[in-house]
């Protein structure tokens, strides 16, 4: 098996607050005259980051073609693939439907837009957001280069399932070709490695920028909400997770969350889901014992529809925009929003701030003011940054249930 660097973990976490250090000291002591200040922000800090996220991604495509294809090719029997599908699909959209609904409970008890006014301008022009119907229709595409290179997860997971199909069928007759792609997998695994030993400085580069930029007060604007939000987020992850693993799984919980701590960070500092496949895809196989089966379909499809993290964000910024617009929610509407939640997070890309672009469907769908985005996205930083490790982890989760049932989860290095 290919080895990760020692100590990598612990590295970018030093990484993480040095860029912490760094990005406040620049932001609250202006030691350095203004445009020196600039130059460091962005030349050492956007750049650097920058640099990183573009490397992560340019992964993405070959690692999910060359991975699903060598996983479906070696596959001895299709009705797996339906089940692990059937599972992972169920499991996606349950998951994320307890999500909205723990955040719509805490909301409306806490409820955190009453008595607040805000006098922040609205977004000059309202993003649009893609709709249901664009994101099936985007499942199967025209032209798969075009695909390919506009990173469009869920056609080319699409594409790579046909072609391992049809590679799986035809090995008799190519001289066992899908060997091939075993092996350009395991050389992408490999760069997938060489590109994430450089992740403290990448991390690095990542939270400087944005502490440079921002600064830490991220609680001054809606301070009930970033708080009720980032509890949900929280309590999703601690208590949502480990129940689901528990009850299917005899996994140990502590292991998962040990494990799951340098993807939970790579999702935090470049806040895309996508661009933490690569990591994902690597903690998943290597160091969770998912088999490629599994993890090669189940982490790009859930780092595309499966975003619990947004819709959490989506229900609670929903009932405190209803709250502080004077609105009362009704039973009927709470469900609707838990129907719209599941469904717009599907549709969102797994790219930084896209949740607040998809939240304009729901508050359009319930006549609320889109205004009031306006607020949402005045803190969305850093809650963005917390809603896409949630989003990450919930994928891994789920990978290591469909695993486990379809006996493709290595216990043993899991537990190492
Ligand atoms: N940044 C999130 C992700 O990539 C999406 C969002 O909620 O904005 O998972």
């Amino acid at each position: 098996m290919i080895e990760t660097p020692k100590n990598l973990t612990k590295n970018i976490l030093l990484g993480m607050l040095f860029g912490f250090i760094v990005g406040a000291s620049f932001y609250y002591l202006e030691f350095l005259p203004q445009r020196l200040n600039d130059f460091f922000a962005t030349y050492i800090f956007n750049l650097g980051g920058s640099i990183f996220i573009n490397l992560l991604k340019m992964l993405i495509i070959p690692l999910v073609f060359f991975s699903l294809v060598s996983g479906i090719s070696s596959l001895t029997s299709m009705k797996s693939l339906g089940n692990i599908t059937v599972k992972t699909i169920g499991l996606y959209l349950g998951t994320t439907a307890i999500a909205v609904s723990l955040s719509l409970m805490i909301a409306s008890i806490f409820k955190p837009g009453a008595g607040y006014s805000s006098e922040i301008a609205p977004p000059d022009k309202l993003p649009e957001g893609q709709g249901l119907y664009e994101t099936i229709l985007g499942i199967f595409p025209s032209n798969i280069l075009e695909a390919m290179a506009q990173n469009q997860m869920l056609a080319v997971v699409f594409f790579s399932i046909l072609f391992g199909i049809a590679l799986n069928k035809t090995n008799h007759l190519t001289g066992n070709f899908s060997s091939a792609f075993e092996k350009l997998n395991t050389v992408f695994m490999q760069l997938v490695i060489m590109i994430i030993s450089f992740a403290p400085i990448g991390v690095f580069c990542l939270i400087g920028k944005f502490v440079i930029t921002d600064g830490l007060n991220i609680f001054q604007e809606a301070f009930k909400y970033v708080v009720l939000l980032i509890s949900v987020l929280f309590l999703h992850v601690f208590i949502t997770y480990s129940l689901i693993l528990k009850v299917f799984t005899n996994l140990s919980i502590t292991t998962f969350y040990r494990k799951m701590k340098e993807v939970a960070i790579f999702a935090f500092s470049t806040s895309s889901s996508a661009a933490t496949i690569p990591v994902t895809l690597k903690t998943v196989q290597n160091d969770l014992g998912v088999n490629k089966n599994v993890s090669s379909f189940v982490v790009p499809v859930g780092a595309t529809i499966n975003m619990d993290g947004t819709a959490i964000m989506q229900g609670m910024a929903t009932v405190f925009i209803a709250q502080m617009s004077g609105i009362d929610l009704t039973l009927i509407q709470y469900v609707q929003v838990v129907i719209l939640a599941v469904v717009t997070s599907i549709g969102t890309a797994a790219v930084p701030s896209a949740g607040t672009i998809t939240l304009v469907i729901i508050l359009q769908q319930f006549g609320l003011p889109l205004e009031a985005i306006g607020i949402i996205l005045a803190v969305d930083r850093i809650l963005d940054m917390i809603r896409t490790s949630v989003n990450v982890t919930g994928d891994a989760a789920v990978a290591c249930i469909v695993a486990n049932s379809e006996n493709l989860l290595d216990k043993e290095v899991f537990n190492k």
